[in-house]
């Protein structure tokens, strides 16, 4: 559907004239003899390309009535587009290298650009887009060239269901070049189905004359089957990734189970803290008499808890991730309300808790590093640190935790 420029657009012009100007017949000086305007969204603004037309002027030439156009118009648009390369190319970078969705790519062509488009015109763009993408994929030529310097070709063949309920699409990717080749959509995935998609694959490296070194895939039987009646000679190994999820599976799921277990027994901070607290509430209600007093309990006044100690609590706080930092940064917020309150031995504890608590909360981590396993050493490291800070305190102050 053509579009629909707001009345009093302003356009930047283009004057575009054909490269050749003399009859391709006989060689006279073709003349003007009608315009074309274009008009189209270029990322410079609205934009009016006028094409001057041109024909011989010889009534009995034999190109008579053939019009010539300027070719230059192609390098900006195709016709009748509503949009120039440079939009359609920003559109489709955007979209598939950087994943935005549709409205966003409306918005932001809106915002930067002032270039107003539909959600469906923008859909539809991208589909041209995409139809020209894999044009230039699968042109032999091009295909040739990328592979003039590999010896042989390792090809991979997996199943991609974008969504439940939808047909599979089966890819056909080389390792090499580490190029999509295709793709085909299958409704079952009966040997038959993939044995086409495995010949397709088999076509496709005769015609670049290179010799498959290895396939790879999963062990599903249709592509086990099928890759051994076409690849005959060629050996098939099965994909590590898969082999890697398969067997994180059972360990992924007796590592949670152990978290659960850490999870249950490690419990209680929130009481201690709210203790620390409490204890801060009640000092600083007795703390702004004048006279200096005896001290509150009969413990001895916890001052000089060491400088140790409270670097232990904080270097604890390195080891979780992000979560251990905010849940610091949690606690420095409760401290700091109450910012006379010399407690420097519930500094500790806090800092202890807010570590643990951090520790607790990381889930970070693959099959590689479980983050149970990784649960399990932090808390060890802090135990390790408690006793060190026992130790140097032995015969004094005894601490709650
Ligand atoms: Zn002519």
């Amino acid at each position: 559907m053509a579009y629909r420029w707001p009345a009093g657009t302003i356009f930047k012009r283009i004057d575009l004239d054909v490269e050749e100007r003399s009859c391709p017949v006989c060689a006279r000086d073709m003349h003007v003899c009608d315009h074309r305007y274009h008009h189209l969204w270029t990322l410079a603004g609205p934009t009016q390309v006028v094409n001057r037309l041109v024909r011989c002027p010889d009534p009995m030439c034999d190109s008579r009535g053939q019009t010539f156009s300027p070719e230059a118009e192609l390098s900006i648009s195709m016709s009748r587009w509503c949009m120039g390369w440079d939009v359609l190319c920003w559109l489709g970078h955007r979209r598939f290298a950087r994943h935005w969705s549709v409205p966003q790519l409306r918005a932001e062509l809106q915002d930067t650009y002032h270039i107003r488009l539909s959600d469906d015109a923008i859909a539809s763009y991208l589909g041209r887009y995409q139809t020209m993408l894999a044009a230039r994929q699968q042109d032999p030529e091009r295909l040739a060239d990328d592979y003039r310097d590999i010896a042989s070709l390792v090809l991979t063949i997996d199943g991609l269901q974008p969504e439940k309920g939808h047909e599979t699409l089966y890819v056909v990717r080389e390792l090499m070049r580490k190029r999509v080749w295709f793709a085909e959509p299958l409704l079952s995935s009966a040997t038959p189905e993939v044995r086409r998609v495995i010949a397709l694959a088999r076509q496709w490296a005769e015609r670049l004359d290179k010799p498959v070194g290895v396939w790879m895939s999963d062990k599903q039987d249709a592509f086990v089957q099928a890759i051994g009646t076409e690849f005959p000679n060629t050996p098939h190994r099965y994909c590590q990734n898969h082999f890697l999820r398969d067997l994180a599976k059972p360990m992924l799921e007796l590592d949670s189970q152990t978290k659960v277990k850490m999870r249950r027994k490690v419990r209680g901070l929130r009481t201690i803290e709210r203790r620390v607290l409490e204890d801060r509430r009640h000092t600083a209600v007795l703390e702004p008499s004048p006279s200096p007093g005896p001290p509150q309990t009969d413990e001895t006044p916890p001052i000089d808890i060491p400088e140790a100690a409270a670097s232990e609590a904080c270097a604890r706080s390195d080891l979780g991730a992000g979560q251990t930092a905010n849940a610091l940064d949690t606690t420095a917020w409760a401290v700091t309300g109450a910012p006379d309150v010399k407690d420097e031995a519930g500094e500790v504890v806090l800092g202890y808790c807010a570590a643990v608590r951090g520790i607790l909360n990381d889930d970070q981590g693959g099959p590689l590093h479980p983050p149970g396993v990784r649960m399990s050493e932090a808390l060890q490291e802090v135990r390790e640190s408690l006793d060190r800070n026992l130790d140097a305190q032995k015969g004094g102050v005894q601490r709650r935790c």
